[in-house]
């Protein structure tokens, strides 16, 4: 370390997911000291945490990993298309095994200040019981959808029942069979949810808002044979994400427009191709995300396939997404969603124009037409996405400023892996990176993180400083990007995409639109440019 005092550790990193796992091996292998933090008391992250029945990746399995190793790519082997949380929980936990990595991971420790130290050039991280640790680098590898978002709806602390979020089911399970679950908000989570609680629980009552614009998954289970392909070709598949606009190992561009297909034609490809997956927007036309018209072509598509399996027409109805592109909010996979509506013991209430809700009482929840019994109540209400969990503590940079405060009204940052006036931080994924299969951004952006120690540690610096107009030149970039894409409709709908969920903040630009393998090359170039975003210092002494 070229520091004159010395840390406790060269990083301190925070979050024992995908990103801190990575963090361990790349920057052990850099031969740094490091110690992960997490309160959780597994490792896993996002997967640690999010144990509501039927939580799932959205990625196809075999491409939501990490890739740093073909032994550990060789050994693990995924039972189907999209794990659940178990298996993905136990996939890291199996690489934190393998790769002895469990030394350096504190669990139970919460984080409850990061502070720079001006005078000694260190971070200076406290935890929840009392103790200080100094480090050269701290690293945010948090998450981006991390940070629970809990609705202010009146006498949410009165009901008497169990009452919590999604991502906080509680760790032990929860036995809901023969319960009346009410299950507030209808994003991703509940998708996923709905169809597993309501085979057992005596009823779901699902308060939704704003309808989305659901795609099958289309579950099934991995087969030796497909396997072998899978293991056979995994630098390709690598290489695939790598250079996907989505970090996904997907086929494309397919390189022909919706707009100039015929009727017919189009219909061809939007059926051939509704084989489950995001794949189905990246592999039929080029497009669909950027084209209003060829962008309604594709959710007309989406709407059809929906009415074909709900009953009633009034839920298909109730169902329908109405008035903004798909993708202003993210859409979310499904594994039998909607068919969960033809059971009688599903029942949806719109909470928008029929019949908003009011409060939250001791027996369930009230809305201006009726009251709900019930025995649980889940708030599957969503994430402060990409910027949630940085504030959630007092992270303090140069001039005592904390990222809570310099992010009140827009979210700057550079390329999503630091940011100006916070020297020595890391944020993996964080404000203005692409939203893309995490594994693989998680991992272009900690071989950059690694890349800028290396420099650090073998030219001798003690300090970099991102840069003031760096920061502005990617947020200028990230915005105009921003405003191309059907994306930005996202404030119409509360996307979280845009933090238009938030109660307390207005909508703002998150993320980087312009293709995640666009922006894994601009990592790439800053790399072999030496860093231009950044100042590097030496102490004076
Ligand atoms: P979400 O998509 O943000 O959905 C939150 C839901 O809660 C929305 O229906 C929202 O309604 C509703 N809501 C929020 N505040 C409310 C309030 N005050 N009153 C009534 N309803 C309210 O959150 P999520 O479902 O947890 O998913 C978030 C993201 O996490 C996903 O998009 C995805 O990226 C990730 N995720 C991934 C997976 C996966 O990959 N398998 C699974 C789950 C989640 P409005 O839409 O009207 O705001």
């Amino acid at each position: 370390m070229t520091t004159q005092q010395k840390p406790d550790f060269d990083c301190i990193a925070v979050g024992a997911g995908f990103a801190g796992l990575a963090l361990i091996h790349y920057l052990r292998d850099a031969g740094l000291s490091i110690r992960v933090f997490d309160r959780a008391a597994d490792i896993g992250g996002t997967w640690t945490w999010n144990r509501y029945p039927g939580a799932a990746t959205d990625s196809e399995s075999y491409y939501y990993c990490l890739t740093f190793s073909k032994e550990l790519l060789q050994e693990w082997s995924w039972t189907k298309r999209y794990p659940d949380w178990e298996e993905t929980h136990n996939y890291l936990k199996f690489v934190a095994d393998k790769c002895d990595m469990r030394p350096h991971i504190q669990l139970n420790t919460e984080i409850v200040s990061a502070e720079y130290q001006q005078d000694s050039g260190l971070w200076l991280v406290k935890t929840g019981d009392g103790e200080s640790y100094t480090c050269k680098y701290f690293v945010s590898a948090m998450g981006m959808i991390s940070e629970p978002q809990i609705p202010s709806i009146p006498g949410l602390d009165t009901f008497k029942g169990p009452c919590f979020h999604s991502s906080r089911w509680p760790q032990e399970g929860l036995d809901y069979a023969g319960k009346r679950v009410g299950i507030i908000g209808a994003g991703a989570t509940t998708v996923q949810m709905l169809p597993v609680v309501a085979q057992t629980a005596a009823s779901v009552t699902v308060f939704q808002r704003t309808p989305n614009f659901v795609m099958p998954a289309m579950q099934k289970p991995m087969t030796p044979e497909w396997e072998k392909e899978i293991k056979d070709n995994y630098d390709s598949i690598i290489e695939k994400c790598r250079n996907h606009v989505f970090g996904m190992a997907f086929e494309g561009p397919p390189g022909r427009n919706a707009v100039d297909a015929t009727p017919e034609e189009r219909e061809r490809i939007f059926e051939e191709h509704w084989n489950g997956s995001f794949r189905w927007v990246f592999e039929t036309f080029d497009d669909l995300l950027a084209d209003p018209e060829a962008n309604r072509m594709a959710s007309e598509f989406i709407i059809k396939k929906m009415k074909e399996r709900v009953n009633d027409p009034e839920i298909a109805e109730l169902l329908t997404p109405k008035g903004y592109p798909l993708f202003a909010k993210r859409p979310p996979l499904d594994h039998g969603f909607y068919e969960a509506f033809n059971r009688d013991n599903v029942h949806l209430v719109d909470i928008k124009d029929r019949e908003p809700i009011v409060e939250v009482t001791e027996t369930g929840v009230r809305t201006t037409e009726n009251d709900y019994e019930f025995d649980i109540i889940v708030l599957a209400t969503g994430f402060k996405a990409y910027t949630g969990a940085l504030e959630a503590f007092d992270i303090r940079g140069l001039h005592g400023q904390t990222l809570r405060d310099k992010w009140k009204t827009s979210s700057e940052a550079i390329m999503g892996v630091c940011v100006s006036d916070f020297p020595n931080l890391f944020t993996v994924t964080g404000p203005q990176a692409p939203f893309a299969n995490l594994p693989t951004s998680i991992e272009q952006n900690v071989m950059w993180i690694t890349d800028c120690i290396q420099k650090m540690e073998s030219e001798g610096y003690d300090t970099f400083i991102p840069r003031a107009e760096a920061e502005k030149e990617w947020t200028a970039h990230t915005a105009e990007i921003h405003d191309q894409t059907l994306m930005s409709q996202g404030d119409k709908v509360n996307s979280w995409m845009m933090g238009a969920n938030l109660e307390d903040k207005p909508p703002r630009v998150l993320i980087y639109f312009g293709g995640a393998n666009i922006y894994y090359d601009k990592l790439r170039e800053s790399v072999e440019s030496g860093f231009p975003e950044l100042d590097f210092k030496k102490s004076a002494a």
